[in-house]
């Protein structure tokens, strides 16, 4: 294995982003951040509190009440967006270097997170300068259309896996819509989230329109929910984090969009092109250390190739190149964090009682430190099972073996998520009824998770809540008011008018 790369230049501290400015908490108060592959502290973040997210809130008040971005043309708000693309293209590179420090994502894959980050602005620039709004007439009588306008102070709250390109995915749209927004990344990862401050600066962004403030979830998220200038929130994140905010956004009727957990399931038939299919549902579940809310972490394979898909896939699981995040060759990474990489290894003892460990089931050899999981793999998994039913969020898979279509859509359909699904089958009809009768937002036939920018992004049942992805995120982050004009005479009943009513 490689030595441990530490990139230069590290910072010891990172601040608040307030109104064009970097602060510190008003207490003083900082948490401590850790390496995921030594566990040793590396830096301390400011610990926002309920002070701290009213200054930033009161900033993004001011710059969406009386500064220029929310009144700008969506050419000259695209222009900037462009030129925060173009940094983050320019800066790719040292973006990921500090990424894969923070998260113990594998470099490869945090440089390809970077430049998604960069193609979301790109995206959304040329979403909002091509923005059409609807106009209906009533041939001679009236005529009505939609006037758009930014809803006002946005509320953006991220979690820890691939934390900038989520970043990028709520702020995009945001910006591009006209809001002003206070970010609170997830407080595992806040490295990458400092370098938003400076790429926006030099992109030309105004004051006050994009904050940030570091910090706990119990505090400065829950601040930043319950603040009564926010009108709107967007979170990613747990389920039953999602659940606590949404109670929290009910008092002040707030717009909310959640982005919540997952327990995909990979459904892989017989006559599935066997190699395609072994590829992605691999990729699909060790990629991105696993740590990823799509993970087609549950793979539902016909009978009559079940013992050889099992095989074929314990023996390439094995071969899965696992290290220092840093190194090229590296294939799965560090988990982000010894309380997660405790849950991840309490799932994996959960899984030798309800399955058969194929591979893994532990540290990976010669890593006896860090937050090494090695790629692991149970068989003959039944449906109660703990691991088939909840999301692990790491190098974990359960494969269950199914003998009919029903019995593959009742398997993929009895948990409580409902985020992705892949399906793998060559017959069209039952690809298509299949991805159909699945209980998930989105479903990847016969492919891995490419997504289509302008498709709608989301969960049902317990993944989440409303859509965002293309025009969906303008939607959200955007007022529709209906403006109703008479053409000719208003023809109105004429109360109090007696007996001159006619
Ligand atoms: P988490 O819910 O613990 O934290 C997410 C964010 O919420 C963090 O910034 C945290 O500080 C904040 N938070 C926590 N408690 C809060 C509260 N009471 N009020 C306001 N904010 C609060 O999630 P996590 O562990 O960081 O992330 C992993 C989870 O995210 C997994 O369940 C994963 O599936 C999910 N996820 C979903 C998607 C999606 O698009 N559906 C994408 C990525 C991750």
């Amino acid at each position: 294995m490689t030595a441990h790369h530490v990139p230069a230049d590290l910072p010891e501290h990172i601040r608040h982003y307030i109104g064009g400015a970097p602060a510190d908490s008003v207490s003083g108060a900082t948490f401590e951040v850790l390496d995921p592959v030594t566990n040793q502290p590396y830096l301390t973040a400011s610990a926002g509190q309920a002070e701290d997210v009213d200054l930033a809130v009161a900033a993004a008040k001011e710059a969406f009440d009386h500064g220029p971005w929310p009144k700008m043309l969506p050419r000259q708000r695209a222009r900037v967006l462009n030129k925060i693309a173009d940094l983050v293209e320019s800066r790719d590179a040292r973006l990921s270097e500090l990424e894969t420090f923070d998260t113990g994502l594998p470099i490869t894959q945090a440089l390809g997170q970077a430049q998604r980050a960069a193609e979301n602005f790109r995206f959304f620039a040329d979403l909002i300068v091509a923005q059409a709004d609807d106009a209906y007439k009533v041939p001679g009588r009236q005529v009505n259309y939609v006037n758009r306008k930014p809803v006002g102070v946005a509320g953006l709250i991220t979690p820890w896996n691939t934390p900038f390109m989520l970043e990028s995915w709520k702020l995009a749209p945001a910006l591009a819509a006209g809001c002003t927004v206070v970010l609170k990344p997830a407080e595992f990862t806040p490295l990458s989230a400092s370098l938003w401050a400076d790429i926006f600066r030099e992109a030309g962004l105004p004051d006050g329109v994009f904050n940030l403030v570091n910090g706990l979830g119990e505090e400065a998220g829950d601040a930043l929910v319950k603040h009564p200038d926010v009108r709107l929130i967007s979170f990613t994140g747990e389920t039953t984090t999602g659940e606590t905010i949404f109670r929290n956004c009910a008092p002040g009727l707030k717009g909310m969009s959640m982005e919540l957990g997952g327990k995909s399931p990979a459904v892989v038939f017989a006559d599935a092109d066997f190699e395609a299919a072994l590829d992605s549902t691999l990729f699909g579940v060790f990629s991105l250390n696993g740590e990823r809310c799509t993970a087609g972490s549950r793979i539902l394979v016909e009978r009559s190739i079940y013992d050889e898909f099992c095989a074929r896939y314990a023996e390439r699981a094995r071969n899965i190149v696992v290290g220092d995040p840093h190194d090229p060759a590296t294939e799965v990474g560090a988990l982000v964090h010894p309380e997660h990489f405790d849950k991840v290894m309490s799932y994996v003892e959960i899984g030798k009682t309800e399955g058969r460990l194929l591979t893994g089931g532990g540290r990976p050899e010669g890593l006896d430190t860090g937050n090494y999981v090695a790629p692991t793999v149970f068989a003959d998994v039944k449906p109660d099972a703990r691991i088939f039913q909840e999301e692990i969020f790491g190098p974990v898979v359960a494969i269950t073996p199914f003998d009919s279509d029903e019995e593959a859509l009742e398997l993929a359909n009895n948990v409580k998520y409902g985020l992705a699904a892949y399906v793998w089958t060559t017959d069209l009809t039952r690809g298509h009824l299949f991805a159909q009768g699945i209980e998930a937002g989105m479903v990847w036939l016969n492919s891995h998770n490419v997504r289509d920018l302008r498709t709608p992004f989301g969960g049902v049942k317990a993944s989440g809540l409303g859509h965002e992805g293309g025009y969906r995120s303008i939607d959200f982050y955007t007022e529709q008011q209906a403006v109703h004009i008479t053409l000719g005479d208003v023809h109105t009943a004429r109360f109090g008018a007696g007996k001159d009513k006619v």
